[in-house]
């Protein structure tokens, strides 16, 4: 059985301009690579930044439990003038290998592959490994929710899942995120009465209604916090009055606000909890009110259980670190895993979506080795 090196892997991902949703064949590579390594490939479509779908990934090896997942996207941002060492070629120096997506994160994708290609090799074991691939992650998102609900209709169920993301700050492993907050952005539109503004009583000021609904919700506090996660913060990001006169009070006014929400909180009774304020304060203004909702992703949070101590122990013995349980950072795919238990453990951030991104090659070999030494210990009681 082969196995796969993670430099040599980490450079020919990074080969493939895979900028927006472009594939440019890396699917089909990556297929190729896992399919002669035991794993069965499914490439499963969503709609793309372009003309063309995204293609994203989902293969599998073994079929039984426990299952353990390995998550991660192939699309690389753009940003692409003015750098010293071109961005698709892989360059090797000083130490350090050069190109997008080195960090974020073909790096992490290929320490994974590489980490699973000797594990496979070197042992037998009961359970089953599985991996996706997102093409899609920096834009649309769309990749990895259409590969859990193919993995739904099929009643496959995941035990825990590791997403590679870059987690990690000052050094390899430093920090292990154990959750994120959810996002939610909302549109209040408050309908009043329009009139001349000289005969008072003849209108109803919509905005003066959406004032007061502004201060009410900046003056609610929300909760406050969780032990990794700070308090929920909702913040208005535009207002909109449609009105060319100065002297006729508009019908309507309107404003749009952003809700960061920690685990406390589900975006359905959130969205009840904010839609009582408007409409209590709409009502003695003897407004109406519309509201709409877009939820980017629920906040989600993985109990420090046994696999987050094992993976804890495990980055102290290959780094020295005592890697910090956090919920920091912005969204990632991570969002569309539901309640399967997971965490991000990547490579550094440092130069994500810079110009000159490049990561440290000890950092690759040692990630391979936490994710190698991951699959030993997940599968430990397992091992026939
Ligand atoms: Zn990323």
């Amino acid at each position: 059985m082969k196995t796969y090196n993670e430099i040599k892997l980490a450079q020919e991902l990074i080969r493939f301009p895979t900028v927006k949703t472009e594939d440019k064949g890396i699917m089909k590579f990556l297929s190729r690579k896992l399919s002669s390594i035991g794993f069965k490939c499914k490439i499963i479509k969503s709609e793309g930044t372009g003309p063309k779908p995204a293609l994203n990934l989902y293969a599998k090896f073994g079929n039984s439990r426990p299952h353990i997942n390995f998550l991660g996207h192939t699309d690389v941002v753009a940003n692409l003038n003015n750098w010293k060492i071109p961005p698709f070629k892989g360059v090797i120096r000083k130490g350090y290998l050069n190109g997008r997506g080195s960090q974020d994160m073909k790096g992490g994708i290929a320490c994974f592959i590489s980490a699973i290609s000797t594990f496979i090799k070197n042992k037998k074991f009961k359970g089953s490994i599985s991996i996706i691939i997102a093409a899609d992650e920096e834009t649309t998102g769309l990749g990895t929710p259409a590969i859990i609900k193919y993995l739904k209709r099929r009643g496959e169920k995941i035990d825990f899942s590791i997403i590679a993301e870059p987690s990690s700050n000052k050094s390899l492993a430093d920090e292990i995120r154990i959750g994120r907050r959810g996002s939610m952005n909302g549109i209040i539109t408050i309908y009043g009465k329009s009139g001349h503004s000289a005969f008072y009583g003849s209108y109803i000021n919509p905005c003066t209604a959406l004032a007061k609904i502004i201060a009410k919700l900046k003056s609610t506090s929300l909760d406050k916090g969780t032990k990794f996660m700070p308090p929920s913060n909702l913040e208005f990001t535009k207002m909109n009055v449609e009105n060319l006169s100065e002297n006729v009070v508009p019908q309507s006014a309107s404003a749009k606000f952003n809700v960061r929400f920690n685990s406390k909180h589900k975006s359905s009774s959130l969205k009840k909890k904010l839609n009582k304020i408007i409409n209590t304060v709409a009502k003695k203004e003897k407004c109406k009110t519309g509201i709409e909702y877009r939820v980017s992703g629920e906040a989600f949070y993985t109990q420090s259980n046994k696999e987050v101590y094992m993976v804890k122990n495990i980055v102290k013995k290959i780094t020295g670190n005592s890697a910090k349980l956090n919920c920091r950072g912005g969204t990632s795919d991570s969002r569309f895993l539901g309640s399967i238990p997971r965490l991000e453990l990547g490579l550094r951030n440092n130069s994500i979506h810079m110009v000159n991104e490049k990561t440290s090659i000890s950092d690759l070999k040692k990630l391979t080795k936490i994710y190698y030494n991951i699959l030993e210990n997940y599968f430990k009681w397992k091992l026939v």
